[in-house]
């Protein structure tokens, strides 16, 4: 029973999220630099995107890959009141009929990215957008990602968040910009928000 849901389905990453940078799979968590691609822990990868023409051409506006544990941690710094907002905002926004379509009957990455999680839009009406992944190893995994939020959603999650939150991500910044040289660049326009 639910052996379905228990073990979803995985498949290979494909090139959207794969790093822009180097052209390969993401290889370390930005936050701890654990290894990633031996498989002993899920992992996100978090990409913010001006796509053209769909996803067929994009410019990335930063890309990073963390841990599990390093998000489950990050996570826990959202304030409280950051929280609830947050948590009423995607449930009463999202459609989860739809969704649901989409997540229990498509094996196709396409029709998980295509449109907006939280507005009714396509990537074609996009000029900006994040996209999220859930990964093991050298495998992606299907279920409740991969999504794409637009720019316009995360505008609105973002107004959402305290001042106290938004001080956590910014300290956050602060400290991944200070890190490896080859993501201050890919860095300077976020992260915006971590989830
Ligand atoms: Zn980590």
């Amino acid at each position: 029973m639910n052996s379905e849901n228990q073990n979803p389905q995985q498949v290979d990453i494909p090139k959207i999220f794969k790093c822009d940078l180097t052209g390969d799979h993401f290889d370390h968590c930005i936050h701890c630099e654990r290894e990633l691609l031996d498989g002993s822990v899920p992992y996100v990868i978090e990409k913010a995107i001006k796509p053209y023409n769909g996803y067929k051409a994009y410019s990335t506006i930063f890309e990073y890959a963390m841990c599990m544990p390093c998000a489950v941690g990050l996570r826990s710094k959202i304030s409280k009141e950051s929280m609830e907002n947050i948590n009423h905002y995607f449930s009463t926004q999202i459609n989860f009929v739809e969704r649901a379509k989409v997540t229990f009957e498509s094996e196709n990455v396409d029709d998980y990215m295509k449109q907006c999680l939280i507005k009714n839009r396509s990537i074609d009406e996009v000029n900006e957008c994040q996209i999220y992944a859930q990964c093991q190893g050298d495998k992606m995994t299907l279920g409740e990602f991969p999504y794409m939020v637009s720019g316009q959603a995360m505008d609105e999650v973002m107004d959402l968040l305290s001042q106290e939150t938004m001080d956590e991500f910014n300290d956050l910044k602060d400290e991944l910009i200070d890190g490896p040289s080859e993501f201050q660049d890919l860095l300077q326009g976020g992260p915006r928000v971590l989830i």
